[in-house]
Parts: C-alpha cells; structure tokens; sequence
C-alpha cells in the first residue's frame, strides 16, 4: 500500500547536480549519488494508479509503482528483483533514459512534477554490491550468434544465455558495449557500468569476440551456417552528411561521431588530450539539435573551446507541453536542456547552414547561416530560408550531429540476401525475423537511431522469438512488437 499522501507532502527533488566549474575539470559523471533519504521520499511520491500510465510510457514496461514502492520502504532487495524483472540494464536506462514514463506520470497532468522515475530507477542498481549470475539450468545445445554489442545486442544475449542457448557475441570493435562504449562520453556513463554487466554475462555463458567485423573478416553467410539463428543489433551508424552544403570537403569540419569517438578512446586511454579531433582555444559550431550534439558539447567545452554554437533547424521548443498537439500522457515537443547546456554554449533556432567558409588555407574559419522556418506538408519537411537573414559566426571545427541514415552493415545483409529499406535498416516480421531463416534484428537497426530503453525492449523481444524458433521451452517476455511506437495521439 503506497503512501496515500507522499506527493502532497513532498515536491519533487532531483539529486543536484555536480557544480559546473568542477566537473568541466574531468569526464566523471555529473551526477553524485543521491542520498537514501532522498530517494525514499521521492518514491513515496507515486500513488501506485489504478492504471499506472507510466507502464505505458516506458517500452520495457517497467513495473514502476511496484519498485517505488519497495524503495519507500528500504527494501532494496527486493526492489532490484522487481526491476531486473523487466530490465536488464537498468543503470543505463537509469542514466540515460530521457525517461518517457516520467511525461506519462499521472502527477505530471496539467502541469504537474512527475514522480522521479528515472533516478529512482538508478538508486536501485547503484545500490546493488554484486551482479550476481543467473545461469541457465540446463542447456539447449542450440548456439545463437548475436552480431553487434550494443544494449539491443547484450539483452538478446543475456535472454538468450539464461534460456539455455550457447550464445556468441561478435563484435567489430576493440571493446563491447556499442555507443555505449565509445559513443556516449563518461560524464554520461562511466564504463566501469558497462564492464561489470559484462562480466555477468561471461558468467552466464555468454561469449564475447571483439575485433571480428562480420561480412568484412568473416562471412555472415558462414556465420548463419555455423549458429542456429543469428540476431543483428548492428546499430544505425551510417552517419547523415550533408555532401552538397559548400565547403563540406574544408578541414576542420568532421562528423560529429568522429570527434566523439575519438574523444572517448582518449578518456579510456587516460588521455583526453591527445583526442584526435581536439576543441582546445578553438571557436566550435555544432549542426544538430540531439543527443550526439549535446554530448559534443559537453565534450568541446572539457577540452577548452574558445566558444561553442549550436545550431538546430527547427524553432525554438515551448518550455511546457502543448496539451493540444501533446496531451498527456504522450512524450511532449518541449526545449530539452541536457546537463551540458549548463555548461555554456549558444543555441540557435531556426537556422539553416548554407556554406562552410574557407580561410583561405583549405580549413573552415566561418559558418555561413540564415533563418529559416520549417512547415510540414504530406509528411515531408518543407524548409524556406527567410531573406535578408544571411550572416556568418566563426568557426575553426565544425561538427556535424544531422543524424543517421540507418545500417552500415552493408556487406554482412549482402552476404545474406537481405535488403534494407529506404531508411537505411532492415524490416523483420511480427517474429523479428528477416527476409533470411533464422536471421533476427533488434534494436537501432530494425528502429533506426532511437533510444536505449527501445533497443533494450527489442532486444529482449527478438530472443523471445529466437527462442520459440530454436523450439525453446516456455516462453521469454516480448515487452515490443516490432511496430510498436511511443506514446502519441492516434
Ligand atoms: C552520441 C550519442 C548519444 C546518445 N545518447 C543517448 C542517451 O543519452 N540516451 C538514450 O537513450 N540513447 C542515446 N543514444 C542512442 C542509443 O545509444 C542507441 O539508440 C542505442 O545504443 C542503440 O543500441 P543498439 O544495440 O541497437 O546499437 P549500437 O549501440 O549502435 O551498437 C551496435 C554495435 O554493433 C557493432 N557492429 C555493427 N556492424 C557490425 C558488424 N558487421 N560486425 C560486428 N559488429 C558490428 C557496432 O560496432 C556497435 O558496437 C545516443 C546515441 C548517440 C550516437
Ligand atoms: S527505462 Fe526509461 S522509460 Fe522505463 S522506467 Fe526507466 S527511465 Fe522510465
């Protein structure tokens, strides 16, 4: 039974986080632990609804108002078993989600502070001492191949593993852990996470071959020979470039995933300086209004810029839903400011680049720019420049974080006779299975670019079907359908 008056008691208080000027000095997360105290009175802020819409907010389906809870009582125990119920990875979702279930939140009608789903959710797993392994009781001797380690990847290996299957995991790069790894920058996620939940599905069974680039260094055809069923969760990381834009080929103007990659290789290395694309004294314009462009511009300002732009398209978001075009409990079009837009920066709305400048040397000193206003006519995206508007600002580096435009896994679909889309990635039937036998895709290839949650969900769901296919016995949960959608207005 909930605390029937927590949330009339209790505002809602988010952990504070660590002060600007400090964490500029390193890459550790920004956010501190939050006291026990803390978390408990937030959790007794849900009124566990009747109908808790914030199961339908999140896509893993997270039991949220059980585990709330579990935590406004201290028993933490059994609040980890409620959630690992559902989630396999929850101190990434508890880091990076942007937490959808917290718009759907029946506090957060009309305006209201949503319960703090998202931090209660990571005070549950920081407060695990040991992952302990679940491994299978007996074993199937069936073997699934699961090309990509991303999230989508990991929890289709972990369902997998714990149903009894002999489950390898290929990956291309160096280190596991897909955008989590090498995308996404410590101050977001500290690897030492990702590293101990791999060292759970070791234990599970899993197991893990990095530097392998499947369709490059080895077949996927032969792969697919060699396993009983293969799942692609090779991710959507053909970056989306803007070729005809003037000036594209100057040096100093990068895809943005170029500047972030290389950056946390040089953190994981313990050596951020030598980052191959480097922001020191320089005047940085980001081109995107995302995740990618704000994690660069976290990045740019601990590297010393001299000053960071951002551009995005699209104008200015509403500071709070509109209940018109967003009603609760729908995910709402609103201004996102991400911890580093504390951090300094300029954005800019409703701008469009025309050119990238040349200094005269073969590199970018300036970005050519103009407003524009976007309008949407039969689902396509009609931008119109405003005249009079044309100006520059200066730039030494220019990072483009556009978005993607679906797989680069284009050899290994190749080699198994399966086509991508006009998106980029790979349809699959209500079973997650492709155009091939016995070849699955999950996450951002099956989505495009998205979320952790989704690619966890549909990571979780493909096994599901791998395993009915592999004759399995019992069934996994399939907290997705391949169609499904967020929340939105019919
Ligand atoms: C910069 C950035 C920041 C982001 N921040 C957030 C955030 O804060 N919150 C959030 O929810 N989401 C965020 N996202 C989105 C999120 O990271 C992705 O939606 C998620 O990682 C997708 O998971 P996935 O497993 O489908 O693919 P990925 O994580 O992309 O993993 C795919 C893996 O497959 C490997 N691979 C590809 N092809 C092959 C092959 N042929 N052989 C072997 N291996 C292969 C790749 O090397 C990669 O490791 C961010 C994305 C970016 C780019
Ligand atoms: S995974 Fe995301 S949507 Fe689901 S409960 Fe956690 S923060 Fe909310």
């Amino acid at each position: 039974m909930p605390d029937p008056k927590g949330f009339l008691e209790h505002e809602r208080r988010v952990v504070e986080r660590r002060p600007v000027p400090v964490r500029l000095l390193d890459y550790r997360e920004v956010y501190p632990p939050a006291p026990e105290a803390l978390v408990r009175q937030q959790a007794s802020r849900c009124m566990d609804c009747g109908v808790p819409f914030c199961h339908e907010g999140c896509p893993l389906g997270n039991r949220i108002p059980d585990w709330n809870d579990l935590v406004r009582t201290g028993a933490w125990p059994a609040a980890i078993e409620a959630l690992h119920a559902t989630n396999n990875f929850p101190e990434f979702t508890g880091r990076l989600c942007p937490a959808p279930c917290e718009a759907a939140c029946v506090l957060s009608i009309a305006g209201g502070e949503p319960v703090t789903i998202k931090q209660v959710e990571v005070e549950i797993i920081n407060r695990v001492p040991s992952l302990v392994p679940r491994p299978a009781p007996s074993r199937s001797g069936r073997t699934v191949a699961v090309v990509g380690s991303g999230p989508a990847g990991l929890a289709a290996a972990q369902q997998l593993a714990r149903a009894g299957h002999q489950v390898t995991v290929y990956e291309r790069d160096d280190a596991l852990g897909g955008l989590l790894r090498y995308g996404i920058p410590d101050f977001k996620l500290e690897k030492h996470h990702i590293d101990r939940r791999l060292a759970q599905l070791s234990a599970e069974g899993v197991a893990f071959v990095t530097g392998v680039h499947i369709g490059v260094d080895r077949s996927a055809a032969d792969l697919r020979t060699a396993h009983d069923a293969v799942v692609l969760a090779c991710g959507a990381l053909a970056g989306r470039d803007t070729p005809n834009t003037p000036g594209r080929g100057l040096g100093g103007v990068h895809f943005a995933m170029d500047h972030l990659v290389g950056a946390n290789r040089a953190v994981a290395l313990g050596a951020p300086d030598t980052a191959p694309i480097h922001a020191a004294g320089k005047h940085v314009v980001i081109i995107g209004g995302g995740d990618t462009a704000a994690d660069c511009l976290g990045v740019a300002h601990r590297q010393g810029a001299a000053s960071v732009t951002q551009l995005d398209r699209y104008p200015l978001p509403p500071p709070a839903r509109n209940e018109d075009s967003d009603p609760w409990p729908t995910w709402p079009w609103i201004l996102r400011n991400y911890p580093a837009h504390e951090e300094g920066g300029t954005r800019e709305f409703a701008v469009a680049v025309q050119s990238f400048v040349d200094s005269g040397t073969g590199h970018v000193s300036a970005v050519r720019l103009v407003d524009v206003t976007v309008v949407r006519q039969d689902d396509e995206r009609v931008v119109s420049v405003v005249p009079g508007t044309e100006r520059e600002i200066p730039a030494d580096l220019v990072l483009l974080a556009i978005g993607f435009d679906g797989t680069d896994a284009v050899p290994a679909l190749r080699q198994l006779g399966v086509v991508a889309n006009r998106h980029g990635t790979v349809d699959c039937g209500p079973d997650w299975q492709t155009s091939a036998d016995g070849v699955f895709v999950a996450g951002d290839m099956h989505r495009g670019a998205s979320l952790i949650v989704w690619a966890i969900a549909e990571g979780r769901a493909a096994a599901a079907s791998v395993h009915a296919y592999l004759g399995g016995s019992g069934s996994l949960p399939a907290p997705v359908t391949p169609k499904a959608v967020p929340l939105a207005v019919p």
